[in-house]
């Protein structure tokens, strides 16, 4: 399939200036207590892609409904690609965003593997900045309180052929977002599924695509029938090898100090979290491996003390310890208060993101 997309001219995000604003108390209310995805700012992206006019129509209008075809292919073939990052407002009241530019290109893997066209890098940034700069006043102040940016994409071409769309919109949305932890953080119990899998070898399951998670949802919801918080999946083949929840990643910490994550196997989703935990972790001075990992060696390993503490990333919850793992016939506990390495890890992690630490590895972009 041609797209070529390479050679479109820059796209210039065009802001309406007759946006209505929420007014100053009302924001100030919502930005009190946000809760997550709840509330949304004044603006929002859109920006529409053909075969013959590439990507046009870019521009920065108030939030609100859009108007779609019943027939758009989205609504019956799932042809959808979606982000999630966050903007931090420092000290200074500036506001920046994290590795933007790692979301920006799973975005355009994710198009692929979804027969998407992709959204070029510098478009992906020019609409955050586009965005956040309009609505910058929606970025919220103290603790661990964001601004949650959603970038999606999907077919909105109204024919219900089997094909990849012809005509296709990218969108972007942001939401006000409170700690995820709202009184502390607390360890999560986790339901190790074996009657469902994420995703299989050849599927989509290391694209961020709405249908992933679609299809987590009965597993999730088989996790809070069993008094757990999330679910874990196994492999698809020889459900032995633990591979993740159903949107974060996982490590385990050992007794010597090393963290262990699963290996990108084609069926994990590469987490911009997990990937900046490997390199923080080996500076913080542990041994980071990446290898599988299976389901009895988490288990006999909490039961004999070889494996201290696990926990889960992603940049929804950051850093989550996971206290609990429960099957079909029995549990072994990790421990009811987040372990050493957990919180070292989290609390280095967080305060690059809001300014506190430095920023060796220049992850942070401004964005207002
Ligand atoms: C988004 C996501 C993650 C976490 O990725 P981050 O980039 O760290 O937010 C992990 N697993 C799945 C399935 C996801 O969709």
């Amino acid at each position: 399939m041609e797209r070529a997309l390479d050679e479109a001219p820059a796209l210039e995000f065009v802001v309406d200036p007759d946006v209505v604003r929420r007014s100053d108390d009302e924001r100030t209310q919502i930005l009190g207590a946000p809760g997550f995805g709840k509330h949304f700012t004044d603006h929002m992206v859109t920006a529409t892609w053909t075969p013959d006019g590439g990507w046009h129509d870019a521009r920065v209008r108030a939030f609100g409904p859009i108007t779609l075809s019943p027939a758009a292919a989205v609504l019956h073939y799932a042809q959808e690609v979606f982000e999630g990052l966050k903007a931090y407002r420092h000290e200074d009241g500036s506001v920046w965003s994290f590795r933007p530019e790692a979301n920006a290109a799973r975005f355009a893997r994710s198009a692929r593997r979804l027969a998407l066209p992709e959204l070029p890098e510098a478009a992906f940034l020019a609409s955050l900045e586009a965005l956040v700069g309009a609505d910058a006043d929606w970025v919220p102040t103290g603790g661990e309180a964001s601004l949650y940016l959603r970038p999606f994409m999907f077919a909105s071409e109204s024919f219900l052929g089997v094909r990849p769309a012809h005509e296709v919109t990218y969108c972007l949305i942001a939401s006000p977002a409170g700690s995820y932890f709202a009184g502390g953080v607390t360890p999560v119990s986790i339901w190790l599924t074996t009657d469902y899998t994420r995703a299989a070898p050849g599927g989509t399951g290391e694209a961020k695509c709405g249908g992933n998670y679609a299809a987590s949802l009965a597993a999730q919801q088989e996790a809070i029938g069993h008094g757990c918080d999330q679910v874990c999946f196994l492999d698809a083949t020889e459900h032995r090898w633990v591979e993740e929840l159903g949107g974060m990643n996982l490590y385990f910490v050992h007794a010597d100090g090393t963290l262990v994550t699963p290996s990108l196997t084609g069926t994990i989703l590469e987490g911009v979290t997990r990937s900046s935990i490997l390199t923080l972790a080996g500076e913080l001075g542990h041994r980071v491996e990446e290898r599988r990992v299976s389901v009895d060696e988490w288990r006999d390993g909490v039961a004999g003390g070889e494996i201290t503490e696990v926990f889960a990333c992603g940049t929804a919850a950051v850093v989550t310890p996971l206290g609990r793992l429960a099957w079909d016939g029995g549990e072994v506990v990790m421990g009811t208060e987040p372990g050493p390495v957990t919180t070292q890890v989290r609390e280095r992690l967080l305060g690059i993101q809001y300014g506190r630490e430095a920023d060796t590895h220049g992850w942070l972009r401004r964005l207002a």
